[in-house]
């Protein structure tokens, strides 16, 4: 079964073709900057990359050029689109409405419509990605994957802020948390390689990439999550601030003689391990940066990394009790450099860390030692193919 997964973002369009009989991916690729001048693709097949100008005025063009890709006698896997089963889309935001992954008819398209005050980047452009493929590929099974789905099993005393009541009831202020599809996934691999139920776990899932966010999971329900209403929230990340003194934002505003908005903006873009370091959002850079010398590079490091040992240390007390610790993303999969620093602090609650296998670049793997009271899991992650997964068992189904 040949399934497409579409991730469209507010200029860009990602794309992966999935043939599912082997879960292997045929081919992928990026449209960048659509709507603004300078649009490009970059398709990747056969390991090979081939790179086109391309103007793009909206994700429609976009979809058409992932068409003429796919289908291109060079660099095409496929004859015609009809070949393809289904599309999964990446949603952002599926407010309290979903709690799974569906089927996209005209009521989910409206649902998804209806949640855009709460991803007001994401949601249309996902919106138009699902539109686009209709207009392109007619009555093609089409299923929406959330990155709030996962977390909806929160309760009450987890979700709610304490602001006045009323801001909840009246637009749906709560907190909300991302990356559900990775800390779903991540989860139930760590659960199968350790060979034990995931029913009976007490899991904290650190998702350490661009952007950060920890999930406490208890049984394979997500109680607690870093990221809230926005994806803002949570750990210092690569541009984002994370969570900060809300007052501070009234104190921007008025000594730099800045909107609301633009003050956000900063937090959004301009903070972060980048604010700190004021060399680089990438933690690659960070890393050269902090070897040379750079010092505010070092303290960025160590500020991202105390970050998420705190909140790992206050889910273990959300949910009594840790019995894995997984670590993925980018950073969580590769920087072995900050596994001491985040970890090395948490030896009171029973996480014991074997040197050698934390400095070893091996996923899917337990990185504690044999007498550890918490075992620590490297798990790779994989969106795009999570989404191609539920696309599938929701598509067979019907
Ligand atoms: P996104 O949130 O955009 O999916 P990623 O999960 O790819 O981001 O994470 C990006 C971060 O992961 C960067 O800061 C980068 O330094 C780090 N990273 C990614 N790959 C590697 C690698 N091979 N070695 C070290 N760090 C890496």
């Amino acid at each position: 079964m040949l399934t497409l997964v579409i991730n469209a973002g507010s200029s860009s369009l990602k794309y992966q073709l999935f043939d599912m009989s082997k879960q292997t991916v045929l081919a992928k690729g990026i449209c960048e900057r659509i709507g603004i001048p300078g649009g490009k693709n970059k398709h990747t097949v056969n390991g090979e990359t081939y790179e086109m100008d391309y103007p793009m005025n909206t994700h429609f063009d976009a979809i058409r050029i992932v068409t003429e890709r796919l289908t291109d006698p060079e660099t095409g896997v496929i004859r015609s689109m009809k070949e393809i089963s289904a599309v999964g889309h990446r949603v952002l935001h599926g407010g309290q409405k979903f709690s799974g992954s569906v089927l996209i008819n005209d009521a989910v398209l409206d649902a998804i419509a209806e949640c855009i005050p709460l991803g007001p980047l994401h949601n249309p452009a996902n919106l138009i990605g699902i539109r686009a493929c209709t207009e392109v590929m007619g009555d093609v099974p089409q299923v929406a994957v959330f990155d709030t789905a996962f977390h909806q099993t929160m309760s009450p005393k987890a979700y709610l802020y304490a602001i006045p009541y009323e801001y909840y009831e009246k637009y749906d202020i709560r907190r909300y948390g991302f990356h559900g599809t990775s800390h779903r996934y991540v989860s139930k691999r760590a659960a199968e390689i350790l060979g034990r139920p995931l029913s009976e776990l007490k899991m904290i899932t650190c998702h350490l990439g661009n952007g950060s966010s920890l999930a406490a999971i208890d049984g394979g329900k997500s109680v607690d999550t870093s990221m809230g209403l926005t994806p803002l929230e949570g750990v210092p990340m690569g541009t984002r601030s994370g969570s900060i003194d809300p007052a501070i934002v009234g104190v921007l505003c008025n000594r730099e003689s800045k909107t609301v908005n633009e003050v956000v903006d900063a937090l959004d873009k301009q903070s972060g391990v980048l604010g700190i370091s004021g060399v680089s959002s990438d933690f690659r850079d960070l890393d050269a940066a902090k070897e040379a010398g750079n010092e505010r590079a070092a303290l960025a490091l160590q500020i991202f990394a105390y970050n998420v040992r705190k909140y790992i240390g206050s889910y273990a007390a959300a949910m009594n009790g840790v019995d894995v610790i997984v670590l993925t993303g980018g950073i969580g999969e590769n920087n072995t450099d900050l596994r001491p620093e985040i970890l090395g602090g948490l030896e009171f609650m029973g996480v014991k860390i074997d040197a050698e296998k934390a400095a070893s670049r091996e996923k899917n793997v337990d990185i504690s030692t044999p007498d550890s009271r918490v075992r620590v899991m490297v798990v790779e992650t994989d969106e795009e193919l999570v989404i191609a997964m539920d696309t599938v068992e929701i598509v067979s189904k019907q």
